[in-house]
């Protein structure tokens, strides 16, 4: 079988990982922590199941913020990289990983921007994906 690869790193190169299934969904996520965790208008993420993701290399670089009660994210404490972040409940078994970071070319067929009622008030969303409040 020829599961799809993708690869990415972390800005200083030092974790890498690889991603050895075809990504699910694609989140824009615009909520207050991941504009904060990206310093950016918002994160961009790939779900896959936690299986079909490993670090290959720099895993003891990495380090865990429970930034919300669920949500844990993953980054490089080197550089500060934002690396995944996954949650407890029902979405246990997936964990969500910024396509930034991505090594691979990947060109999803399929977007969403979500959480746009924290939307960061100058950025406007110019794109026909489809949009969610929460
Ligand atoms: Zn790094
Ligand atoms: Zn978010």
């Amino acid at each position: 079988m020829n599961a799809p690869v993708y690869r990415g790193s972390c800005l200083c190169g030092g974790v890498k990982y690889e991603v050895t299934a075809e990504i699910e969904a694609v989140s824009h996520c615009h909520c207050t922590m991941c504009r904060k965790a990206h310093g950016a208008a918002f994160g961009t993420y790939g779900s896959v199941r936690r299986e079909n993701h490993a670090f290959t290399e720099g895993a003891s670089l990495t380090r865990q913020y429970a930034s919300s009660a669920l949500v844990t994210r993953v980054f490089c404490s080197v550089c500060g990289s934002p690396l995944l972040w996954h949650q407890k409940g029902r979405f246990s078994g997936w964990l969500s990983f910024p396509l930034g970071s991505l090594d691979t070319p990947c060109t999803p067929p399929q977007q969403k921007h979500i959480h746009t009622a924290s939307r960061a008030p100058w950025f406007a969303i110019c794109d026909h994906w489809p949009q969610s409040e929460s």
